[in-house]
């Protein structure tokens, strides 16, 4: 580390909490060091209150950008310059890019999922998806799903503060997309067995499987999911969710937990910083391998 940083090191963040169980520094710095990049890859305990100050430091630092995390992917845009049209969309960021003072902020979630799936050999274009969620990462992946050619799409959610995304993401999606979106209360379950009969990829965005939730699943019953469709859970602590069990179970083909987006939504981040392409099969290797 003293022989990596010297004057003339890059910084760039990590603003969330809480922040410190993160993989990000290790698949950011270990990535600079394979390629020989002068960055540093830092995480940071910022909350709503810390966060104006926080991204003006961004600009006063001179730091080339950040990752932004809960709970502040929503409440971080109006602090921005500007926004890619797909973050604007989404109306969340999780990456800014500093130019010359410039603050831009990208989305990179729902790409990175799209991403992960593909490094699968999986292609859902022209499919049928069913996804839980439509908070941060719910939404991401909706919209990017729908831009990139999922042909039809629904949403189930329960009617809490996010029942608004939802409702949002589905008029988008039918406005300015081939896709045809609908959305349910996830209160009607069998509208939702019925949606993922029908489905060749089931997706959870809802958090539900990671602590403090991790013995819970959306789905307990494995007759929910036919043996040729993908069961995608993002989280990715614990490596196995109660719900990747339940596909399992379901003899189900693809069962993938959050990781591949993880590493993906990463590598685009990455590209945007350094103008490099983020050395993926070093760093999967590393994560798999560190993912309890
Ligand atoms: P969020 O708070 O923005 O949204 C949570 C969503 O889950 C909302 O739609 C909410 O209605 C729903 N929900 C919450 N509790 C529920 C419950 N008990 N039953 C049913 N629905 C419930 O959160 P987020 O930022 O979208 O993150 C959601 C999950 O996605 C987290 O586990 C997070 O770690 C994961 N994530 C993974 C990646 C990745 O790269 N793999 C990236 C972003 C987020």
């Amino acid at each position: 580390m003293v022989d990596r940083i010297d004057g003339h090191t890059i910084l760039i963040g990590l603003m969330a909490t809480p922040i410190r169980h993160s993989m990000s520094p290790t698949m950011h710095n270990t990535s600079f060091v394979k390629l020989g990049l002068n960055y540093a890859y830092l995480a940071f305990e910022v909350g709503n209150k810390e966060l104006p100050d926080a991204i003006q430091g961004i600009r006063a630092l001179g730091m080339r950008g950040s990752n932004i995390s809960m709970p502040n992917k929503q409440k971080v845009l109006p602090l921005l310059d500007k926004l890619d049209p797909v973050a604007k969309m989404v109306g969340a960021v999780n990456t800014i890019v500093n130019d010359d003072g410039v603050l831009t902020g990208y989305t990179t979630d729902g790409t990175g999922f799209m991403k992960s799936l593909a490094d699968e050999n999986l292609d859902i274009r022209g499919e049928k998806m069913t996804i839980a969620g439509a908070g941060g990462a719910g939404t991401a992946i909706e919209i990017q799903a729908a831009y990139d050619g999922v042909k039809e799409m629904s949403i189930f959610n329960i009617k809490d503060a996010t029942w608004a995304n939802a409702e949002r993401n589905v008029k988008i999606i039918n406005e300015q997309t081939d896709c045809k979106a609908q959305l349910f209360d996830l209160a009607d379950q069998d509208a939702f067995k019925c949606e993922i009969a029908d489905s060749a990829i089931y997706c959870d965005s809802t958090g539900v499987g990671m602590k403090p939730l991790e013995d819970k699943t959306l789905v307990s019953d494995p007759s929910f999911f036919h043996k040729d469709m993908i069961v995608y859970d993002t989280v990715y602590a614990p490596r196995t969710t109660k719900l990747m069990t339940v596909a399992e179970e379901a003899g189900v083909d693809h069962v993938f937990n959050g990781l591949g987006m993880m590493l993906e939504q990463g590598a685009e981040a990455f590209k945007l910083w350094t103008g490099e392409d983020m050395p993926v099969d070093d760093i999967r290797n590393i994560l798999f391998a560190d993912a309890k």
